[in-house]
């Protein structure tokens, strides 16, 4: 059974139809690959998964509940975490202080800057922050303040503050845009070790190849809001259809 089912889903802004009758289904423990070329409709795909957009019509499953109709914090609640296209931590505070944030939000929900006061001194909380930071090898980094890391670091905060609410299912847009390639590199290191310890179920939208290629066992191409064609990466690669409409042979 699929951790994550779409269905018929449709969604127009005005008159461009942004989405059209998109299926997609992930399976529990892998990974699967969103492709397409830009305004394909992929975050407009994400932004319905998280509740930040709703649908005009169609269904989305997670887990054997509707998603639809509930607000972020409840999606996120129930086991979905995000890393934005372009990272969504908090500048001032450090990356400690971050951390704290998701971890009272998995619990209270509300993912807001002064959260993190509220759970500083709780013990359970601070190992589980430091633990996933030692895991993403940040830890001696946790007196930083957010705005002054590079920006492969502040990725690698975005990631951990989604891991550390132990989701089952994570969803990546365009997590090594504009990276350098040594950070693309770790960025890949990174998932392939999560999904090994962890083994998170994981959608990412991704316009590197090499990053797609290294990570998913599914890989759907999206284009003009619908799916064109869904494979295994080997399959994808040698694809007529999709030579031609997204790698543009
Ligand atoms: P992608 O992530 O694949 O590049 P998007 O999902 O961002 O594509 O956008 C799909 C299409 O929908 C684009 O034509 C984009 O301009 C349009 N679009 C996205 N969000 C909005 C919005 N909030 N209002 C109007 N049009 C939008
Ligand atoms: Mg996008």
């Amino acid at each position: 059974m699929a951790l994550l089912s779409v269905k018929g889903v449709n969604k127009r802004f005005g008159g461009l139809q942004a989405l059209g009758d998109v299926n997609l289904d992930v399976k529990e423990n892998t990974c699967h690959a969103i492709i397409g070329p830009n305004g394909a409709g992929k975050s407009t795909l994400l932004n319905v998964l998280v509740g930040k957009l709703i649908p005009d019509s169609g269904s989305v499953v997670f887990d054997g509940q509707s998603v639809l109709g509930r607000k972020p914090h409840q999606i996120n609640q129930m086991g979905i975490s995000r890393v934005f296209q372009t990272p969504e931590i908090f500048a001032d505070l450090n990356v400690m202080e971050n951390m704290l944030i998701p971890c009272f939000a998995k619990r209270d929900g509300a993912f807001r800057m002064h959260a993190f006061e509220s759970v500083r001194h709780e013990k359970s909380m601070i190992e589980k922050a430091e633990a996933m930071l030692d895991e993403v090898n940040m830890l001696d980094k946790r007196e930083m303040l957010a705005s002054s890391m590079s920006r492969g670091d502040k990725r690698r905060l975005e990631m951990a503050m989604c891991l550390v609410q132990e989701p089952r299912l994570l969803l990546l847009d365009e997590p090594t845009a504009g990276m350098a390639r040594a950070d693309t590199e770790n960025t890949i290191e990174l998932l392939k070790m999560i999904r090994k310890e962890r083994g998170i179920t994981m959608a990412i939208i991704e316009h590197d190849m090499n990053v797609v290629f290294s990570l998913a066992d599914r890989i759907t191409v999206l284009a003009q809001g619908t799916p064109l064609v869904e494979d295994t990466p080997d399959n994808i690669k040698g694809h007529p259809k999709v030579r031609e409409a997204y790698l543009g042979e």
